[in-house]
């Protein structure tokens, strides 16, 4: 076994990572992936919220409306 480049990493689809710089140890397209799943999770983690919370976040919104006007 010989590795090439010590720094070499490959991502978990299994695709060489060629940027040295890479600290997320993701290729490039499993970043975009990463990204929108992690968006899609934090927009569910709002409605959640909004569920849960939903009047108290909206009274609490119109509060704060109040208090700026
Ligand atoms: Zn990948």
């Amino acid at each position: 076994m010989e590795k090439k480049n010590k720094t070499e990493k490959v991502c978990p689809c299994g695709r060489i990572i060629a940027d040295p710089n890479n600290k997320t140890g993701l290729c490039p397209k499993c970043q975009k992936t990463g990204i929108n799943i992690g968006g899609a999770l934090g927009v569910a983690g709002i409605v959640i919220l909004v569920k849960k919370h939903g009047k108290k976040i909206i009274k609490g919104a119109i509060n704060v409306i109040k208090n700026i006007k």
